[in-house]
């Protein structure tokens, strides 16, 4: 493939990662812009595998790990449960910063690229910094892929004086830096690179371990955008124009993705990333899915009882969470809600922000079920006609429906905004024991005085109801 060609391909290709990036942003564009997006990756791939800067001995190399990738990447999204999807991003995001780590290394050692004055240090300051983003990218997500899947707890790790640590770790990989680009040769630039390497693997792993259960949402989006910029790194490393844009598209995305996760959360970026939210009271962060000590009585009803609450109601307002996930109870949450309409009950869905354990997650499932789009509200189009619904039902939510994030200043989710189930007339929390959710807090909701607990796995409660409603 001609030089000329290749530019053109690329140049296709930036153009439809933006389409892909612009139809993902609502969910009755999504699939379209997932299709741009492998059209785009797809030439991508293409254009650079046959494109002038691979001799064409090297094309087998590059088929034999395209086949070795692509087979792995193939099984693990055939294997990969629903709810499993945040923990493979993360180790997604952490083979991004990874590749950047290695290619930053290799671009260093390669004695075929022979630059000299300004376009020397240029090309070491990319080698630098790209190396740099991609181990900060790296040993984050891997954290963050941890604390996604349970195997590390929810609390935050808070060493004494983190914040003068992280200072003093900055100063030194400037320090570094300096050393780095005033030295002679390979050899003595390789001891301050491998320096700064492992500061910038144990600067990610504190960052992300400093953040609170409750703040993941926001650090999922942020290391999604490290890893754009890791991308984009890489492609000033190699020059290759495309992997530039597209890091910078992915960086970018994600950073307006971790701005509004933050406005959804009502927390400060830089306090977030600071680290330490989510600590609150020992007593109350127990820890994701702990027992929580009961604070007062709770009224456990049948699935019959709730399908006769839903027949009788004229509003409905479905909150779905995290266990509707686990419970794969999507499909009969689309059933019910057809019976519901069909008997003339107005069926709406209020979407959390951060429901489940990754942006969008609520949305994937209901469009999945083939639940309308337009009864599907996000939390401020609809967290005001709570006090208008007859039933709330609440599946497999808990954080997103806590009260205690209003009230409660000491509340490791204070200052959240949350769906106000509680003002419903009635509302219903399906679960299936007292845990607590992600954040580890006891909620108040489960003892008010119109709420009602059906107790059970989601997908077997909603099975019963539905039969009832039919029967
Ligand atoms: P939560 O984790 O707060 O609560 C989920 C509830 O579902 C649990 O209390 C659990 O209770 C219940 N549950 C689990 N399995 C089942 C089942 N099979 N059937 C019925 N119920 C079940 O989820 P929410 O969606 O309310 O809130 C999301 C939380 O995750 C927030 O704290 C958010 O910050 C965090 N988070 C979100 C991310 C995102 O990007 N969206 C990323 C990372 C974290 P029980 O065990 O009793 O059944």
């Amino acid at each position: 493939m001609s030089s000329s060609l290749a530019t053109v391909a690329y140049l296709g290709a930036a153009i439809l990662f933006i389409l892909s990036l612009g139809g993902l942003s609502s969910p009755e564009s999504s699939r379209r812009g997932n299709l741009f997006g492998m059209v785009g990756m797809a030439l991508a791939v293409l254009a650079t595998v046959f494109g002038p800067r691979v001799s064409p001995s090297g094309i087998a190399w590059i088929v034999v790990a395209l086949v070795i990738g692509g087979g792995v990447g193939l099984y693990a999204a055939k294997v990969v449960k629903m709810t499993q999807m945040p923990e493979l991003v993360a180790l997604m995001h952490s083979l991004v910063g990874l590749a950047a780590c290695l290619v930053g290394f290799a671009s260093y050692v390669d004695t075929s690229i022979q630059l000299q004055g300004a376009e020397k240090v240029i090309h070491e300051v990319e080698i630098y910094v790209g190396i740099l983003i991609g181990a900060i990218t790296f040993s984050g997500s891997l954290i963050a892929f941890g604390k996604l899947n349970g195997r590390i707890g929810g609390k935050p790790l808070l060493l004494p004086g983190r914040h003068w640590l992280n200072l003093a770790a900055l100063l030194v990989v400037i320090w570094f830096g300096r050393e780095f680009l005033n030295a002679h040769d390979v050899q003595s630039g390789m001891l301050p690179l491998i320096v700064m390497t492992v500061i910038a693997l144990l600067f990610g792993v504190h960052m992300v371990m400093a953040i609170g259960g409750a703040d993941m949402p926001v650090v999922v989006s942020m290391l999604n955008s490290y890893s754009g910029w890791a991308a984009a790194a890489t492609g000033f490393m190699l020059s290759n124009d495309l992997l530039i844009v597209t890091g910078a598209l992915v960086g970018s995305s994600g950073a307006i993705l971790s701005y509004i996760m933050c406005t959804a959360m009502n927390r400060n970026f830089i306090s977030v990333i600071a680290g330490g939210f989510g600590s609150g009271a020992p007593k109350k962060a127990a820890g994701a899915g702990a027992a929580a000590e009961p604070q007062g009585e709770v009224v456990p009803v049948s699935a019959l009882e709730t399908a006769e609450m839903l027949r009788d109601a004229k509003s409905v307002i479905i909150v779905p969470g995290y266990g509707m996930a686990v419970a794969q109870a999507q499909h009969t949450v689309n059933e019910i809600t057809k019976t519901l309409r069909e008997k003339g009950v107005d069926v709406r869905f209020a979407i959390h922000p951060v429901a489940g354990r990754m942006p969008g997650h609520m949305n994937v499932l209901l469009a999945e079920a083939k639940v309308p789009y337009d009864i599907v509200m996000e939390m401020d189009e609809i967290n005001a006609d709570f006090p208008e619904a007859d039933v709330a039902m609440v599946i497999g939510a808990n954080d997103i429906v806590n009260p205690s994030a209003l009230d409660d200043p000491d509340s490791p989710i204070a200052g959240m905004p949350v769906l106000e189930v509680w003002k419903a007339k009635h509302s219903i929390v399906m679960k299936r024991s007292m845990a607590s959710g992600y954040a580890g807090v006891d909620n108040p909701l489960f003892y008010k005085e119109n709420n009602r607990m059906l107790f059970g796995d989601a997908k077997k409660m909603l099975d019963e109801v539905l039969g009832a409603l039919k029967g």
